[in-house]
């Protein structure tokens, strides 16, 4: 129903949180559990990671910045 393109669903990516004054993490795109660095898979919910999608936070990050900045 799905045709060719259906997955695995025990498979997912990791969702890359890009931070300025902190070190990135990694949330797991399947059950959300966040860790510091990505492994090959889930060690929450056993997903076998395919990817990995930047969500780039220091953008809202810089944009505080700018705020503070021009108080
Ligand atoms: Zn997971």
């Amino acid at each position: 129903m799905f045709g060719k393109t259906k997955q695995p669903d025990n498979t997912s990516h990791w969702i890359r949180h890009e931070h300025i004054l902190r070190s990135d993490h990694y949330e797991c795109a399947r059950c959300h559990v966040k860790k510091d660095r990505p492994t090959n898979a889930c060690p929450n919910c056993g997903a076998v990671m395919k990817s990995t999608k930047s969500d780039p936070q220091w953008v809202d990050e810089l944009e505080m910045f700018d705020a503070i900045l021009g108080d």
